[in-house]
């Protein structure tokens, strides 16, 4: 039943034209994953090898988050991968607010059918879009957060995008330590 509400949600997606990205893009990425995942990730938008295989996270920023969770013993297919655009904006360009409000829909709906424990909010794009509560992103990064009643229990845990992690060393050692708290709280479920 949940897995063909998602099913049905993927190709509402596909067929999205509520902004103008999807004209530029290969492949709509609705993401992948359990559909009665504990644990949901989101990013900022699909980049080039995303929108080419219609895959989420497949590129470099892709392998890394795949390598941080089984590094910790998490196997990234019992996650939910997603993204807050569901097309690529061209050229990785920083998506519009029209863009983000006209893609909102998809994502709530995705959570409100997948019910996970945990959101992970990959990055400052995905912080301000999702957490949107004045916090601050390095003051509430590693922590699991609670946030107001519209999201009731569900956790929301904060970290870097991985691309962060690709450009500075210093990055990648705070997504190894986020990860590793990360795993204990997946595997206490
Ligand atoms: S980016 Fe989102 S709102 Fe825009 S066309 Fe794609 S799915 Fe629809």
């Amino acid at each position: 039943m949940v897995k063909s509400r998602i099913e049905k949600l993927d190709n509402e997606i596909k067929n999205c034209r509520r902004c103008p990205l999807w004209k530029g893009a290969k492949n709509a990425v609705p993401g992948e994953g359990p559909a009665n995942a504990k644990v949901m990730f989101f990013g900022e938008a699909p980049g080039r090898e995303e929108s080419l295989t219609g895959k989420p996270f497949v590129g470099r920023s892709g392998k890394l988050l795949t390598q941080l969770l089984e590094e910790n013993g998490v196997n990234r297919d019992k996650v939910f991968i997603t993204s807050i655009l569901k097309h690529r904006p061209p050229n990785n360009r920083q998506p519009k607010k029209c863009e983000i409000k006209a893609c909102e829909i998809w994502w709530r709906k995705q959570i409100e059918i997948v019910r996970p424990k945990i959101i992970v909010v990959l990055g400052r794009f995905a912080f301000d879009t999702i957490v949107n509560e004045g916090k601050s992103l390095s003051r509430s990064r590693g922590e699991f957060l609670t946030l107001n009643k519209e999201w009731g229990e569900q956790k929301f845990f904060i970290t870097f995008h991985p691309s962060a992690g690709l450009r500075f060393v210093k990055f990648k050692e705070i997504l190894r330590k986020d990860f590793r708290k990360l795993a204990k709280k997946i595997k206490s479920f």
